[in-house]
Order: structure tokens, then sequence, then C-alpha cells
């Protein structure tokens, strides 16, 4: 089995590492086959290809979209993209639009909790003036000692019922799997072990995932424990869904497992790369 890791990120959208250097890291680790899946944003792939000729690293073009499906958010990783797809890229500028506005009401919560100036402090984090994220104020209200790291942050300030947390509507699931197949990519549903959702939706989701066209799912991501892993794969099988891996890696210090840390697939799955 050829040594994968089909999900991480750059400075182009909330990794620590530019492109060039996800691709070195990735290529001295020994990783064969690369995807480097920014948020909602392809800009940083040219110079992952320019760094990746120089290694014998196959490289292959991926984003990860943001999807709004029945009032929860999932994250949906495009493999073997064209990033020349004007369908796709269409799509994804909506997405990050999106997400500025998303910014600006995050800040207004946080000011109404007592933290002010967010938006900016935030702001200085931005590593791609076309994407701001939630990451980047974890690293603000780290930087103000609000709290001590990026994973308390999202903790107590970032996600769903806490102050710096806002509802948004990203794209629809059949919109994103429409421009990944606009664009000749396969649909990857990321981490399904981080959706808060119980298994009758879990299913459901599954099911809806597959019939608009999704073919995997992340059955190994390092944000699943080793009940999920074969828990996912099993799903694999009985949906008729190719299995995909990756660390979701986003650079030194912020990540539980570094680029190609990822064991091999469980059997009985069929990888998502079988026919590349
Ligand atoms: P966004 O797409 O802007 O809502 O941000 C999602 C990103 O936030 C994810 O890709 C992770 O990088 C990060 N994230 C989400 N939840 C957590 C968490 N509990 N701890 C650390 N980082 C997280
Ligand atoms: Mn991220
Ligand atoms: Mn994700
Ligand atoms: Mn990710």
């Amino acid at each position: 089995m050829p040594r994968c890791d089909l999900h991480c990120h750059s400075t182009h959208s909330d990794g620590l590492l530019k492109p060039a250097d996800v691709v070195r890291r990735a290529a001295s680790r020994g990783v064969e086959v690369l995807a480097l899946t920014d948020h909602d944003e392809t800009s940083g792939l040219a110079e992952a290809h320019a760094a990746a000729a120089d290694t014998g690293m196959r490289l292959v073009d991926g984003a990860e979209l943001s999807v709004s499906w029945n009032d929860i958010t999932i994250h949906v990783v495009a493999l073997g993209i064209d990033p020349e797809c004007e369908a796709l890229q269409t799509g994804l500028a909506a997405i990050r639009a999106g997400r500025d506005q998303r910014a600006k009401r995050m800040a207004d919560s946080l000011a109404d909790a007592g933290i002010e100036g967010a938006y900016d402090g935030a702001a200085a984090y931005v590593t791609n003036v076309r994407l701001i994220g939630r990451t980047h104020f974890a690293r603000f209200l780290v930087e103000r000692g609000h709290v001590r790291d990026t994973k308390a942050a999202f903790q107590r300030y970032l996600t769903a019922g806490k102050p710096g947390y806002v509802r948004h509507s990203w794209a629809t699931l059949s919109q994103a799997l429409g421009w990944i197949r606009a664009a000749g990519g396969q649909s990857v549903l990321a981490h399904p072990g981080r959706y808060h959702v119980d298994s009758a939706q879990m299913r459901g989701l599954l099911g809806e995932f597959r019939d608009t066209g999704g073919d995997a799912i992340e059955v190994l991501s390092s944000s699943h424990t080793a009940a999920q892993t074969s828990e996912y794969a099993r799903h694999a099988r009985v949906f008729g869904l190719l299995a995909s891996s990756g660390s979701d890696y986003h650079g030194p210090g912020e990540s539980w497992v570094d680029l190609g840390d990822m064991p091999d697939l469980p059997a009985g799955v069929s990888p998502v790369w079988k026919d590349w």
C-alpha cells in the first residue's frame, strides 16, 4: 500500500507552513502520495507542485470544502480536481466570501463577551488575504492570554454554544459535490467521527453523501479513535464508499500527528486511490 496522506493544510488556509514546506516535510517523512487540501482554496497548489517536482513524491490537487448539511457543518475533501475549473473556482470564491462575513459576526459576538478587537486581531494571523477562519481567531485568543492554547480557544470560545461561535451557511452538499465533479475530482467525507450526530443521523449523512455522488470517506483521520476507524471502515463497506486516509496536518505544535503518520487502511476497504 503506498504511503498516502490525502488531507493537510498550508498557509493558503489555516496551516502554519508554506505549501513548499509542507511538500518537503511530507517527502522527507516518506510520504509517496500527498494531497494538499486547503480550506476552500486551491491557490497553494502551484507552489506545492513546483516543490514536489524536486522530490519523488506525487502531489494530488485537492481542497477541503465547507458544507452545511441539516444544520451542521461538514467538510468534504476534494481529490484530483482541476484547479482551473471555473465552476469550482466560482463556488470556492462564494464560500470564502461567506467566511469574511462570518468573521465579522464572530468578532461582534466576542465583543459582547468582553473581548474587543478580535477581527483585527485574527486578521493579523491571516496568511492568505482571501481566507479567514476560526483558527486565526484561536491564535489571537492565545496571544491575548484568554486561553493557554488553540485547543482551549476552540473549547471555550469557538465551538457551538460558546461566546465566539456564530451559525453560518456554507455551500450545500449537492453544490459542493457538483463543483468537485465538474472539476473531475473525487469527493471524500472528511473526518466523519468529528460530527456531533447520532448513529441514525450518521447513516442518513452517509446515504445522502453517496446518493449525491460522494465517492469516499476518511476512514483514517488523526481525529479518529481506533474504534472510530473500525466503525468507519464498516460504514465504507456497507455504503459502498471508498476509503481515504489523511493526517489533517496544520503545522508544528498544532497537530496531533505529523504528515504521513497514519497507519495502513484496515483490511476489507477499497482505497480511494485504487484507480489512480
Ligand atoms: P473554520 O473552517 O474556519 O470553521 O475552522 C475549522 C478549523 O478549525 C478546522 O479545520 C481546524 O483547523 C480547526 N478546529 C476546529 N475544531 C478544533 C478544535 N476543537 N481544536 C483545534 N482546532 C480545531
Ligand atoms: Mn483547519
Ligand atoms: Mn476539516
Ligand atoms: Mn482539514
